[in-house]
């Protein structure tokens, strides 16, 4: 059996069909915006493996740092325990997130991350001696993960609920911010989504612990841009009824969206946050979730004071130090005008994809580049036409998109956007 025959007949792929896998490329190595295949083809890596890989693969400083770490502490259990990568990430973190978020949970994924903001919200509002606020509220078209509580508030369509219906958890759900960000901001709550949001948090205030959502950028569940006032409006009424905030920001934290987290584009601040994928520039799966003092400190005045939650693996040192270099790297470069040049670029090269016959919008914001057909489009299609293209893109639902590693340059950027409007062509 060769490997590839072997990966097909055994190994499970994400989101795919066990008995009918589409085509799978067998990569051997990737160094900086390329993947290179057991037939020596080389790819670039538009999709940053999945918004991980921001400063390309392999970069030398990370996996320089991840040595390092190896050869003096792989891993100690975290109980009782401490160590230097776990702290000198948190003074980093401190350093460059949201200032109100000084409480720092490390944790092993995105999803997981997810799981924890949300057990914090509940355990601070029981702490508060509301018994009764156990469920969430969010946007429809989000997407915060595949474990169980994180999978209750992702889109109930995309997300597939009524398969997993009696098993998920009910949350509330309200129509996603109908504001663009390129639109002209209403006041109008009809128009701008707050009076929907209103309704359904007054209805079931005793009920829900917290609001979650994807600051500004929805990802997965539509690759969707909303203005930042929604979520600045949001903040207020959260705070009227009593309910926490929760920012998911795994997808768009560390400079993607132009600012170094979403948040920045907004006056408030989340009472929670969730970050992920980029944290270790896409080298080891890490996350964390990030509260202010007031939950922190709600959390462990209550009862069992304790916070609930401790994985095995938590704060491994290697993560730590992977994710420590990937953001002395990212903040020590000029991020700002390596987003916006990306930006400029894709903006002027995806422009002519608004006249093909089946693409209904073009849009980008940062480093994130969106051609939205009319019609749901094929991964495997994409696939199919990698080699070709020298171009590996992943497209999902209605939308051909990319979010290319801040490394790339001039040329291979025109020739991922040509490969995305030669899949808008063909597709
Ligand atoms: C990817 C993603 C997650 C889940 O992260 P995993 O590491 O895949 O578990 C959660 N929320 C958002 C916004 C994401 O993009």
């Amino acid at each position: 059996m060769t490997q590839l025959e072997f990966d097909q007949k055994h190994l499970w792929h994400p989101y795919t069909n066990v008995t009918q896998p589409g085509p799978t490329f067998l990569v051997k190595e990737a160094e900086g915006l390329y993947l290179t295949l057991d037939d020596g083809t080389r790819l670039i890596d538009a999709m940053s493996s999945w918004w991980c890989m921001m400063h390309g693969h392999r970069n030398p400083s990370i996996t320089q740092a991840i040595h390092d770490q190896l050869d003096r502490l792989p891993h100690v259990m975290f109980g009782g325990l401490t160590h230097d990568p776990a702290i000198d990430l948190g003074r980093k973190l401190l350093e460059i997130a949201p200032s109100d978020l000084t409480r720092i949970f490390y944790c092993d994924s995105g999803s997981v991350s997810v799981e924890v903001a949300m057990k914090m919200a509940v355990q601070y509002q029981h702490a508060m001696g509301f018994e009764g606020r156990s469920q969430f509220a969010t946007v429809r078209s989000g997407y915060h993960g595949d474990t169980w509580k994180a999978m209750s508030v992702c889109d109930p369509d995309t997300g597939m609920h009524h398969l997993f219906q009696g098993a998920l958890s009910v949350q509330h759900f309200v129509s996603r911010p109908p504001v663009t960000i390129d639109q002209e901001w209403t006041d109008d709550p009809a128009r701008n989504g707050l009076g929907g949001l209103r309704s359904v948090l007054e209805a079931s205030a005793d009920k829900i612990a917290g609001f979650i959502l994807e600051p500004v950028v929805q990802g997965t569940g539509g690759m969707y841009f909303y203005h930042p006032e929604y979520l600045n409006q949001a903040r207020a009424l959260c705070d009227e009824l009593g309910i926490l905030l929760i920012f998911d920001e795994i997808a768009t934290g560390f400079g993607r969206t132009g600012e170094l987290f979403a948040t920045d584009f907004c006056t408030v601040q989340p009472d929670i946050i969730c970050l992920g994928k980029g944290l270790t520039g896409g080298h080891i799966s890490f996350a964390c979730t990030m509260t202010n003092d007031r939950v922190a400190t709600g959390v462990g005045g209550g009862n069992p004071g304790i916070f609930m939650h401790g994985p095995t693996y938590m704060a491994n040192p290697l993560a730590c130090a992977a994710a420590k270099a990937s953001l002395d790297l990212l903040t020590g470069q000029d991020w700002r005008g390596t987003v916006a040049r990306i930006a400029d670029q894709m903006r002027a090269e995806l422009a002519p994809a608004r006249d093909l016959p089946n693409v209904r919008d073009v849009r980008v914001l940062g480093a994130i580049g969106v051609i939205e057909m009319n019609h749901r489009v094929s991964a495997d299609q994409a696939h199919a036409l990698a080699p070709e293209m020298g171009v590996f893109l992943r497209p999902f639902g209605r939308n051909i998109y990319c979010m290319p590693p801040f490394i790339t340059g001039p040329d291979a950027l025109s020739q991922i956007t040509a490969g995305m409007l030669r899949l808008a062509q063909e597709l």
